[in-house]
C-alpha cells in the first residue's frame, strides 16, 4: 500500500460508498471509475464489483491490445524479461489465480474462455538446447524422445525442450467477452464507445473525468487502464509508456498441428479451441500503425511450419497487428499517484498483460479498498519514473 494513511480512514472517506452509482445535474458518479476495457480494466472492474464496490469501466472502442493477444500466461519463459525478483514473483502470482478465475468466470458470465495448462519450449540448436540447459528454473528439462512423446508431430530435428505443466493459456478475445459479461452480472457497469479527454483529480472531493462528447463522470477513485495510450491524460515523463507494435497470424488446424502451447526460436504456436493455431509475434518498438507486413508474417508462418510441417498445409484464417504498452524497464505500472491520491494506475503491461491481468486487478482492489495490500506492488509504482500527476 503507497498510502498508509489510507489504511486508517473509513471506506465513506476514501469515496466507497457500497455499491452506488449517481445520476444527476448531468454528472455520471460511480464509486470508482476505470479508464480502458481491455482485459487490465475489465478485470479490475470485476473483481471490484466482486468485493462490492461500484465500478463503472469506460472503453472508447479504439483497438485493443488484449484482442491481438496470443493469450499465453507463460511466466517460465520470460526469463531474460524479469525486471528483478518482483516481477517474477508478480507472474507467478497472477498465473496462479487463473485457474479459479477462469472456473468463476464461466460461472459468472457462461462464457469459456479456453483455459489450458502446459506450455512447451524446444530447442533445434545447439545454442537453444544449452540456454535451457543454464535456466531451467520454469520448467522440467526434456530430452529429444521425450520432447516427441508430448508432441509427435514435432520436426524430428528437434534437440530437447523445456516443459511448464503450470504455465498456460487462454484466448484473450474470449476472456474480454467473459469479463465484460461477469462485470455486468456482478453489479458493474460498462459505458462503450466514450473517450476520456481529461482527468481532474484535486487533494479535496471526488475525482472528475471528462469525455471527448462533454459529459462529466465523477468517481471516488479513477483507474487509468489505457494501455499504451496516455493521450495527455497523465503526466508520466515522455516515453514512460511507448508502443511495441506485434504481428501475428491465425493458421487452420490440421492433423499434425501441435496439442499445446510450443514455442520455438522463431515462432510461438498458440492452438485453441475454436480450431484456430496462432502464431506470433513479431515485435517493431515505436510503431502504432496496425499494419502487417507481408515478408514478417511469411517468417512467422515459416517458423512455425520448420517445427509443424503438417502446418504447411493449414489455411490461413486472419492475421492483424497490435500494439503492446510498453516500458522503460519492461515492468508495468501499477498503483497510486503520490499527488493524486484518487488516480491509480494500472497500465504498461508490454508483453504480458494477460497473464498479469489478475494480480493487476488484486492490487487495483487493493488499493481501492485499503484491504489486502500486496507489498510487491512498491516495484512498479509510477515514482520510477520520477514525478507524475493528473491535469
Ligand atoms: C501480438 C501480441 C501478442 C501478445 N501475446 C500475449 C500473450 O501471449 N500473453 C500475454 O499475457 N500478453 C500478450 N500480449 C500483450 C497483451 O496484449 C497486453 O499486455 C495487454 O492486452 C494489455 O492490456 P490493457 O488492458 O492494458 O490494454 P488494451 O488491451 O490495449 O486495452 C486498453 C483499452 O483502453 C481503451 N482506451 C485507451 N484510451 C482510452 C481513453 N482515453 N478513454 C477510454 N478508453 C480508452 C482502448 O480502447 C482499449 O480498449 C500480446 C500483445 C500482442 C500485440
Amino acid at each position: 500500500m503507497r498510502h498508509p494513511r489510507r489504511a486508517k480512514r473509513t471506506p465513506e472517506s476514501r469515496g466507497i460508498v457500497a455499491r452506488r452509482f449517481w445520476g444527476a445535474h448531468n454528472v455520471i458518479r460511480s464509486d470508482v471509475l476505470i479508464i480502458g476495457g481491455g482485459v487490465i480494466g475489465l478485470m479490475s472492474g470485476w473483481l471490484l464489483a466482486r468485493a462490492g464496490v461500484a465500478a463503472t469501466v469506460i472503453d472508447s472502442g479504439m483497438p485493443a491490445a488484449t484482442d491481438a493477444a496470443a493469450g499465453m500466461l507463460a511466466p517460465s519463459f520470460e526469463g531474460s524479461l524479469q525486471q528483478g525478483a518482483a516481477l517474477a514473483e508478480f507472474s507467478r502470482k497472477s498465473l496462479g489465480r487463473w485457474p479459479a478465475l477462469a472456473a468463476a468466470l464461466y460461472e459468472r458470465s457462461g462464457v469459456d474462455c479456453d483455459f489450458q495448462k502446459g506450455v512447451l519450449s524446444v530447442a533445434f540448436d545447439e545454442g537453444e538446447a544449452a540456454a535451457f540447459e543454464k535456466d531451467h528454473d520454469g520448467g522440467l528439462l526434456l530430452r529429444r524422445e521425450e520432447v516427441l512423446a508430448l508432441e509427435p508431430a514435432l520436426s524430428p530435428r528437434v534437440l530437447g525442450g523445456r516443459f511448464a505443466a503450470d504455465d498456460g493459456q487462454v484466448d484473450p478475445r474470449l476472456v474480454r467477452v467473459a469479463l465484460a459479461r461477469a462485470l455486468l452480472n456482478d453489479g458493474g457497469r460498462l459505458l462503450r464507445g466514450k473517450k476520456i479527454v481529461a482527468v481532474h483529480a484535486g487533494e479535496n472531493g471526488p475525482a472528475r473525468v471528462s469525455t471527448e462528447g462533454g459529459e462529466t463522470i465523477e468517481a471516488g477513485h479513477v483507474v487509468i487502464a489505457t494501455g499504451a495510450r496516455l493521450d495527455g491524460l497523465t503526466r508520466l515523463p515522455p516515453g514512460a509508456v511507448f508502443p511495441v507494435k506485434g504481428e501475428a497470424l491465425a493458421l487452420g488446424r490440421v492433423a499434425g498441428s501441435p496439442m499445446r502451447v510450443v514455442r520455438t526460436g522463431r515462432a510461438y504456436l498458440c492452438p485453441k479451441a475454436d480450431g484456430r493455431v496462432v502464431v506470433g509475434a513479431t515485435e517493431i518498438e515505436g510503431d502504432w500503425s496496425l499494419t502487417t507486413d507481408a515478408a514478417r508474417i511469411d517468417a512467422l508462418r515459416k517458423g512455425a511450419c520448420a517445427a509443424f510441417s503438417a502446418l504447411s498445409a493449414a489455411p490461413e484464417i486472419s492475421r492483424w497487428a497490435g500494439i503492446r504498452p510498453s516500458t522503460r524497464d519492461g515492468a508495468p505500472i501499477i498503483g497510486g499517484a503520490a499527488e493524486a491520491e484518487r488516480v491509480i494506475f494500472a497500465l504498461g503491461h508490454y508483453r504480458n498483460g494477460v497473464l498479469l491481468a489478475p494480480a493487476t486487478a488484486d492490487a487495483v482492489v487493493g488499493a481501492v479498498t485499503g484491504e489486502g495490500a500486496d507489498p510487491l506492488i512498491a516495484a512498479f509504482s509510477a515514482a520510477r519514473f520520477n514525478e507524475l500527476g493528473v491535469s
